[in-house]
């Protein structure tokens, strides 16, 4: 194995990131793994929660709970103007402007869902997505990008179209532009960042393309929410955004759907019930106006006041700090397991991705990621929710290493070490 010398810092890891002060605010990571200090590489999946979140969520647990927008009272009140402050802080991460709406839900998949069936669940002659019309994705989705609109295309007759990625895992605006050309195109929907690759599709010119053609645009905004989220009012041809609080360092169960309000109108709620109704009767029902009229029942108000905590967390450090650090640790690891020989890195030239997705010809990844385990590594193995793009790829079940702001270049050099004993044991 040539790679990178052990415990010395990569030649990239200068960021101004103050890691050993962030990471000591985790504290879940302050533990052995087998008799080892543990190495997180799995916030792909799910980050932890620092500190300043878990505060917020005692502080709003043993002094605000209550139900919102019910009581006059005093706990009902404070629990109102949290959640209320909450959005607001959310609002501000995301850049949203007054064009914009921010719509809490349980996470990306449940935001995603109410996009994909808000669209054609309307009825004849209310709902966006007809027979006829073309649903066009992207080829780099998580089943919670794809699903909903097999789903929606099944329900409302539309076509399902792909927009398939090259055998290097990358999208092309001209073959996008090609499918648009067909006509009928009423929604397109790809990643910020693809979760089993780490690739980066030119999203901005994507969405450009598919909003000039009539389509409502959908990104997928789970895999850069902890570090490169877009900015909306940066991002004029993004009509509904989803991301995941778990993914940022907030509490599971969170999530949220943002976009342009127009857009948002156009959806027919996914729970019908309390909160979301501004009058009804035995047969029949006004509903209310966004944001409430997407959040039928009882929101997770705690999940909401520990997300505002984690943005503010992230702000402090600065996203542009964390993820030059982040690019800093995934060249090193690109570096490190393709001096491995036979290691296959996923898109190896996604420089500005937090993951990288891997596999060793002849060793199962579930083994790779039992002895990386046995090591304290911790990592993700499988599929990946992406099973048509890494069939796709031929690749089949990879090994996914994601790194946090708290990773150090030390905890890479665990996992290239432990991949590449790995493979001398396996092969
Ligand atoms: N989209 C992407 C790109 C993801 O990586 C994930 C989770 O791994 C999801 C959607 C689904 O997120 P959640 O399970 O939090 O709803």
């Amino acid at each position: 194995h040539k790679g990178p010398a052990m415990g010395k810092p990569h030649p990239l890891l200068h960021t101004p990131l103050p890691v050993a002060e962030l990471r000591v605010q985790f504290p879940i990571l302050a533990q052995a793994i087998h008799g080892h200090p543990l190495a997180y590489l799995d916030n792909a999946a799910s980050t932890p929660m620092p500190l300043p979140v878990l505060q917020a969520l005692e502080t709003f647990e043993t002094q605000q709970r209550a139900n919102i927008h019910r009581g006059v009272h005093t706990l009902s009140q404070r629990a109102t103007d949290a959640f209320d402050a909450a959005r607001a802080t959310l609002k501000d991460y995301l850049g949203a402007t007054a064009e914009h709406e921010l719509v809490f839900t349980s996470g990306t998949t449940e935001a995603l869902n109410l996009v994909a069936q808000g669209l054609w669940a309307g009825g004849p002659g209310h709902a966006w997505l007809r027979p006829s019309d073309r649903i066009i994705v992207s080829g780099l989705e998580h089943h919670a990008n794809l699903l909903p609109w097999q789903h929606a295309a099944r329900m409302s007759g539309a076509q399902l179209d792909i927009l398939l990625p090259d055998a290097e895992g990358r999208l092309h605006e001209a073959d996008l532009a090609a499918l648009l050309d067909v006509g009928g195109a009423r929604v397109f929907a790809v990643t910020a960042c693809a979760n089993a690759t780490g690739e980066r599709p030119p999203y901005e010119a994507l969405l450009r393309l598919a909003r000039q053609a009539g389509a409502l645009t959908v990104l997928d905004a789970a895999q850069v929410a902890a570090h490169g989220t877009p900015v909306l009012a940066q991002l004029p041809d993004c009509d509904f955004l989803a991301l995941s609080g778990h993914k940022m360092h907030g509490p599971l169960g969170i999530g949220v759907l943002a976009g342009r309000r127009e857009a948002l109108e156009r959806l027919h709620p996914l729970r019908l019930g309390g909160d979301m109704v501004e009058q009804a009767s035995y047969h029949g029902a006004r509903y209310a106006a966004l944001p409430a009229r997407l959040e039928g029942g009882t929101p997770n108000i705690a999940g909401a006041v520990g997300l505002a905590a984690a943005a503010r967390f992230i702000d402090q450090a600065g996203r542009a700090a964390i993820g030059a650090h982040l690019q800093a640790l995934r060249a090193q690891a690109v570096a490190g397991l393709q001096a491995i020989p036979d290691v296959r890195v996923l898109s190896p030239h996604a420089t500005d991705a937090a993951l990288i997705a891997f596999t060793v010809p002849g060793v199962h990844p579930h083994d790779v990621g039992q002895l990386l385990d046995e090591a304290g590594v911790a990592v993700r193995t499988g599929h990946h929710c992406a099973q048509p793009l890494l069939e796709h790829l031929g690749c089949g079940p990879t090994t996914r290493a994601s790194f946090a702001l708290f990773n150090t270049a030390d905890e890479v050099e665990r996992l290239i070490a432990g991949v590449a004993r790995a493979r001398e044991l396996l092969q």
